[in-house]
């Protein structure tokens, strides 16, 4: 995608036109737009800093601050930045950065946890999954991403939530592969360890097996689900994860 950027020649058309053209064509058109060697979101995130380490705190710096925001960049992940650069840089320059910063990031300060959840997710976080939510204690989402070939949902788990013990039955194939996409999770089967989930992460569960899998008790948690294609693919749920054996995890 190519970056259009306007701001040098309308402000600098008539009195630098070439300072304008380099700005608008070169910088913003051509190493802004290289979004396929580093994203958007990375390109914004060394700008402000590099812009920070100067001290600059001008309408540019705000220009850069709004647009890392509408990059992806989360009011929690530009509070570390500016933290990290501050030992770096000069802690009056993180100061004077996080006067800015707050005011870009300050209608942010409401949204819910959910909210912050899908800005981190590239998967829609989908409606509530009421058709499940017998097997489950606590809220969880689903959405479909594929429903043909091979079945494709994205599961997504409010902090606490997770799905009883349950097995994934088939007489030959079948079984469920768990893709990790979003915020902090668990694995547990059967006479086992939990295993902590993050993004990424990639989960083989075969038939026969019991299991469980959910969120952190202070994390939204989502993954994919692949359903492996079987014959006689049935799931039976058994009891809930309780919160005694749950809390010991956290
Ligand atoms: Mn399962």
């Amino acid at each position: 995608m190519v970056v259009k950027q306007t701001a040098g020649r309308d402000t600098l058309g008539e009195f630098a036109p070439k300072f304008a053209q380099l700005n608008d064509d070169v910088l913003f058109g051509q190493v802004w737009s290289r979004e396929d060697k580093l994203s958007l979101r990375d390109r914004s995130l060394v700008t402000v800093v590099a812009l920070m380490a100067q001290g600059l705190v001008d309408s540019s710096f705000r220009y850069h601050l709004t647009t890392a925001r509408q990059n992806g960049i989360t009011r929690q992940e530009i509070g570390e930045i500016l933290t990290h650069a501050a030992f770096y840089a000069g802690w009056p320059k993180a100061w004077a950065a996080f006067q800015m910063a707050k005011e870009v990031w300050a209608e942010d300060e409401g949204k819910s946890g959910k909210a912050q959840h899908q800005q981190e997710m590239v998967f829609p976080i989908g409606a509530p999954n009421d058709g499940f939510a017998q097997y489950f204690v606590g809220q969880s989402y689903l959405q479909p991403l594929s429903t043909s070939q091979v079945g494709v949902y994205n599961v997504t788990f409010e902090p606490g939530c997770r799905n009883n013990w349950h097995i994934h039955h088939a007489s030959k194939g079948g079984g469920q592969i768990l893709v990790c996409v979003a915020g902090h999770g668990w694995y547990q089967e059967w006479g086992q360890e939990a295993r902590e989930l993050h993004p990424g992460d990639v989960v083989n569960i075969p038939t026969g097996v019991k299991h469980w899998h959910g969120a952190a008790a202070d994390s939204w948690f989502s993954h994919l689900t692949l359903e492996v294609p079987g014959e006689n693919c049935s799931n039976e749920w058994m009891e809930a994860v309780s919160d005694e054996a749950y809390g010991k995890l956290n």
